[in-house]
């Protein structure tokens, strides 16, 4: 951290500031200059609280110059990771599909979406059995019977899960019905009691882009799982809060390589929660491939105008039939697979 002091600083306010560095456990650089005095701090500067710094007498500003994430940083590992989810590798060289309904509807429908799903050459399936609706009037999702429906409809097509986990007191159950993939929806990416429960589990974690998230902020809640001891994170962007009202969201789509740079764990895109309109998924969907997405997470539904929710987004089984031969020619310009 470098602390620059202000020019009317006196030597009792440096003393103070070196003896607050010191008790957060690192040494000092003192550089003293015609103006002004800067105050290097040197060792595991994470520690320091900033806050405290500045609030000291004759300190007119600080910062750190080294970034407050490390284990999801790519800077301490340069390497992709990929996650490993069930065999199927995530963040490698094959970029991967994960389709489904948004809700878990009826054992039918979970049935004929995984059918679909597998067909259209999907590895992971998605679907929501606890969902976080505007309206505590809307559809709240099956709950617990709708793990057994997806597991079952899933089990039949050899396809893992993914699927979102709201409530801390959940956890256990989703172990029961082994969920292979716990996402972490946009309105919860800061709940930071639940990002340090699903830190304590190996299950690969999908952290969704709180609606109005920085990227600073997204990794540090990426670094909450990690520092619980969860390696296994994908980073998924499904669209911001803008002052654009035609679509749901902005798909950010210069999050993708910002996110490659900084942190070495996959980076997916939600292209259905970002537009909204399923008309807009192929067209988000190659952006997003062709910026170096690692996967999408798709909404597809067998009937989208039936659907329980999300109906307008959707895409029918065909379309994604469709979108994943195009994505296939994006994916080997830039040198992947499908
Ligand atoms: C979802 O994927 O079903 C969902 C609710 O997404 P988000 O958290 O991005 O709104
Ligand atoms: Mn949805």
């Amino acid at each position: 951290m470098i602390i620059v002091m202000s020019p009317s600083a006196t030597e009792q306010n440096i003393d103070t500031v070196v003896k607050k560095v010191k008790e957060y456990g690192c040494d000092v650089n003192i550089s003293r200059g015609v103006e002004r005095t800067i105050i290097g701090a040197i060792g595991d500067e994470r520690t320091i609280d900033q806050e405290l710094i500045d609030a000291l007498q004759g300190v007119e500003q600080s910062m750190h110059v080294v970034k407050p994430y490390k284990i999801v940083a790519r800077e301490w590992h340069k390497e992709n990771t990929v996650v490993d989810i069930k065999g199927v590798p995530l963040g490698g060289n094959t970029v991967q599909i994960i389709a489904g309904p948004c809700s878990v509807e009826t054992q039918q429908q979970m049935d004929d979406s995984a059918k679909y799903v597998k067909e259209a050459g999907c590895r992971l399936m998605r679907g929501g059995a606890f969902k976080p609706r505007t309206s505590p009037y809307s559809f709240q999702g099956k709950g617990v019977e709708g793990l057994e429906i997806f597991r079952k409809a899933a089990d039949a097509q050899g396809l893992p899960i993914v699927t979102e986990l709201m409530d801390v007191r959940m956890l256990d159950t989703f172990m029961e019905w082994d969920v292979d993939v716990i996402q972490i929806g946009t309105r919860n990416m800061q709940n930071f009691d639940l990002l340090k429960e699903v830190g304590r589990i190996k299950k690969p974690v999908i952290l969704k882009r709180g609606m109005s998230a920085t990227i600073s902020e997204w990794l540090m809640a990426a670094e909450y799982i990690a520092a619980a001891g969860n390696h296994n994170i994908i980073f998924c962007e499904r669209g911001i809060r803008t002052f654009e009202t035609y679509y749901r969201n902005v798909l950010d789509v210069t999050a993708i390589p910002v996110l490659k740079k900084e942190t070495h764990l996959p980076v997916i895109v939600d292209p259905s929660h970002a537009g909204g309109k399923a008309w807009m998924v192929p067209a988000l969907s190659r952006a997003a491939i062709a910026a170096g997405a690692d996967g999408l997470l798709v909404e597809m539904h067998p009937t989208p105008c039936e659907a329980w929710c999300d109906a307008d987004q959707a895409l029918t089984p065909d379309e994604l039939k469709k979108l994943m031969v195009e994505l296939g020619g994006i994916a080997k310009i830039i040198g992947r697979d499908i």
